[in-house]
């Protein structure tokens, strides 16, 4: 196994909603964690990232910066989405390769995969066949990083690794009304109706896709046990294995609030791709597997949203 006690360990994106569970977890072991922020080093800007590496030079890093959004900014920050994140990847890949880094886990994201391939989603199906169009420009940069990843373990023998999470949500979730992934628009939209006192709650599309989810502090204990046992050039998939309906995932955030009126379907919205659940059968053979159920983690996001609210009332 590789070796975490005493060394420097740089979280890339810490202030995202992986980042941070990364930093939450890494307390819990004997490292030198490093953290830069966006105003010092930009992870778009490779001259920044170059400098700042040279100085730095951590040994082992967690790739968790990313731009990223729910089916709506991908469908429309499109370019964005693909410059954004082929830039991050390709710098902080790069500037650890060159700086000599001993481990780097590059973050890729479910929607790399085909939108009509086999499920669960094995990792051999990337690049198997066309990609889900709202959230093409994210993917096709998240296969670079991991393609990446793969050619510097080929042709320089670096422990660049990456791993696939399914859809995560948690703590320091983006809650943005329009912008944001499905479970924390849901924590909004019926906690506000709620408050308020209205009827009727929305939820996007047919209610029929099936998405899995992974409380994202499962998310950064995974991570943290792939850092630690894992050394190939074949990506993990991590997730619970497990998906439901958006329908059912309605009721779910509903009776997690406490909303108990109606909840309606706007067929205008997209649905995205119809299926998305991960294979992981290689997960759970490297010995892990997710400890928090989906309504228990619902239940904590909701807590930590209601005392982000208060807090900023107060
Ligand atoms: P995706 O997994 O990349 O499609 O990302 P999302 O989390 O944005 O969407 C997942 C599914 O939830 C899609 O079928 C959406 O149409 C559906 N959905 C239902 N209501 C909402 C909502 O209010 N916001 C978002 N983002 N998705 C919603």
């Amino acid at each position: 196994p590789f070796e975490l006690r005493g060394k420097s360990v740089y979280v890339a994106g810490h202030r995202g909603m992986v980042g941070a569970a990364l930093v939450r977890r890494l307390a819990r072991e004997e490292v030198r964690l490093v953290t830069v922020d966006r105003r010092e080093v930009d992870l778009c800007n490779q001259a920044a990232v170059f400098d700042w590496f040279a100085r730095t030079r951590p040994q082992v890093i967690f790739l968790a910066a990313a731009k990223v959004g729910g089916i709506v900014a991908n469908n429309t920050l499109r370019a964005e989405f693909i410059y954004d994140n082929i830039a991050i990847a390709a710098n902080v890949i790069q500037a650890a390769h060159q700086n000599g880094a001993e481990k780097l886990m590059f973050l890729g994201s479910s929607c790399i995969y085909p939108k009509l391939a086999p499920q669960p989603l094995r990792e051999d199906s990337v690049l198997t066949g066309p990609l889900e169009p709202t959230n093409e420009p994210y993917a096709i940069a998240k296969i670079a990083g991991i393609k990446m990843a793969e050619a510097y373990r080929s042709q320089y023998g670096s422990d660049f690794i990456s791993v696939m999470p399914t859809n995560l949500y948690g703590p320091g979730d983006n809650y943005h009304p329009e912008l944001s992934h499905v479970v924390a628009a849901l924590i909004r939209r019926f906690h506000e109706a709620k408050v308020s006192g209205a009827k009727r709650v929305i939820v996007w599309g047919t209610g029929t896709p099936r998405r899995e989810f992974l409380y994202v502090d499962d998310m950064a204990d995974a991570c943290v046990h792939l850092m630690k046992t894992y050394s190939s050039p074949e990506p993990v998939n991590i997730g619970t294995g497990e998906d439901i309906t958006i329908a059912d995932l309605a009721l779910m955030v509903a009776a997690a609030v406490g909303f108990r009126g109606e909840i309606s379907l706007d067929t205008s919205r997209p649905d995205g791709t119809p299926r998305k659940l991960l294979d992981v059968s290689r997960l759970s053979r490297l010995g892990w597997r997710a400890t928090t159920s989906l309504t228990e983690g619902i239940q904590l996001a909701y807590r930590v949203f209601c005392a982000e609210r208060d807090g900023r009332l107060q």
